[in-house]
């Protein structure tokens, strides 16, 4: 049986182009499958940075993730001297009650991970940007900061190149079938044949899968880019990640290029994207009228009308949890997808846990809560 190399990644975004640098460090034989460029701005990898963080705002399962993450972070950064993670900490903030917190306190606890709890003077004292609303507390991890994310998968992309990696970019895949013997990928030129798949698809993810169908949700997060009045304020050193997950929420990063701050809301309303072939990139003044406000409120140093601002999309679950396991249908498709609005930090564990489903038959990560054969929900067509 002639196959043109051992596995296929089909998406090299954020986790595909990190599931191929991990199997071509293992001396595998690698393809990798991408529609768009690598990288491109068109899903869910653009806008210059994402967070990056070792407690958990939402489950303590990913804490362990966040500590292999870390580390192979820093290998990526070690194998190809670019610069892809700043650790300048997170602030979280909220009443004491509040979910995000009360997980975030359990993950520090249960882990021992190192953080400082904040009242509202500390907080008051030591971030003057911040408007804390009465009741506020902070806890600021210092294991925290900002990935770049175009950057990263670029990296990515070309160390698995140098390890032998071949990429097929501007070549979408039209199907993915599996049989006994191995995995027929067919692209609009001719039909390859591989021993493994590795479906990191994104947005796209269910066209290729089809147990997915129905199960994946696609949703446009927009970011919002306002300009400081007091650019030292907002580096790094002196601005941590700041988040505040609440329905009245909002995230922000250090300035990046030393006149504007980006931000987005937390809230639940994200539009849904009917079709990932059809995202809408032009965001309206409605849709960042409510961020504003929020902004002016508890950001008052920046100027609350945005000088830019950008649409991108993910894949979501209905349990908020990604997807990462073998597909029911064949042991030689293993999927990566379903990364609802949390994937980037973890990106390249979960390029990690993807390899050793390859290589191994299994995952030294505890996958099953990520299981693509648990219970999901199907969203409303
Ligand atoms: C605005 C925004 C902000 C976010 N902020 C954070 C954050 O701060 N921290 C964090 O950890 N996470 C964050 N996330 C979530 C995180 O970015 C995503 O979960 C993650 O990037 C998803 O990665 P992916 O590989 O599944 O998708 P993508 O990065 O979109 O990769 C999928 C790739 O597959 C390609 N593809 C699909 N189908 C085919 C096909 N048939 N043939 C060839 N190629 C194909 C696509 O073109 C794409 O390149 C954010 C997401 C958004 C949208």
């Amino acid at each position: 049986m002639n196959y043109d190399a051992d596995v296929a990644v089909i998406g090299v975004g954020s986790i595909g182009s990190m599931a191929l640098w991990r199997l071509a460090s293992r001396g595998v034989a690698v393809h990798g499958f991408e529609q768009y460029g690598v990288p491109h701005d068109r899903s869910a990898m653009g806008g210059e940075s994402r967070m990056f963080r070792s407690t958990s705002p939402r489950e303590p399962v990913y804490v362990s993730f966040a500590a292999e993450s870390l580390a192979l972070w820093q290998q990526l950064e070690a194998e190809t001297g670019q610069r892809v993670l700043r650790l300048n900490g997170e602030l979280v903030l909220g009443p004491e009650t509040a979910p995000h917190i009360v997980n975030v306190l359990e993950s520090v606890r249960a882990y021992g991970l190192e953080h400082e709890l904040l009242d509202e003077r500390d907080i008051a004292r030591r971030y003057p940007q911040q408007r804390i609303r009465p009741g506020d507390i902070g806890i600021l991890d210092p294991h925290a900061g900002f990935l770049r994310p175009e950057l990263a998968v670029l990296a990515a992309a070309r160390r698995a190149g140098a390890l032998g990696a071949v990429l097929h970019a501007h070549t979408p895949v039209l199907q993915v079938e599996p049989d006994a013997d191995g995995v027929t990928v067919t692209t609009t030129e001719r039909a390859h044949r591989y021993q493994q798949v590795v479906l990191a698809g994104g947005p796209w993810v269910d066209r290729l899968a089809p147990q997915l169908r129905g199960k994946i949700q696609v949703r446009r997060p927009i970011q919002v880019w306002y300009a400081v009045d007091d650019p030292p304020a907002y580096t790094p050193e002196r601005f941590p990640i700041t988040l505040r997950p609440e329905d009245d929420g909002f995230y922000a990063f250090p300035s990046l290029d030393g006149v504007t701050v980006k931000a987005g809301p937390t809230g639940p309303f994200k539009q849904v994207v009917p079709d990932p072939d059809q995202l809408d990139r032009t965001v309206g003044m409605d849709e960042v009228r409510t961020l504003n406000e929020i902004i002016k409120r508890d950001l008052p140093g920046l100027h609350p009308d945005p000088i830019r601002v950008s649409a991108y999309m993910d894949g979501y679950t209905a349990d908020n949890r990604p997807i990462a396991g073998h597909a029911d249908s064949s042991d030689r498709v293993v999927i990566l997808g379903g990364f609802s609005g949390l994937g980037f930090k973890y990106a390249t564990a979960f390029g990690e846990a993807g390899a050793e489903l390859v290589v191994d038959g299994a995952s030294r990560f505890d996958l099953k809560p990520f299981s693509p054969d648990r219970e999901l929900s199907t969203w409303p067509s």
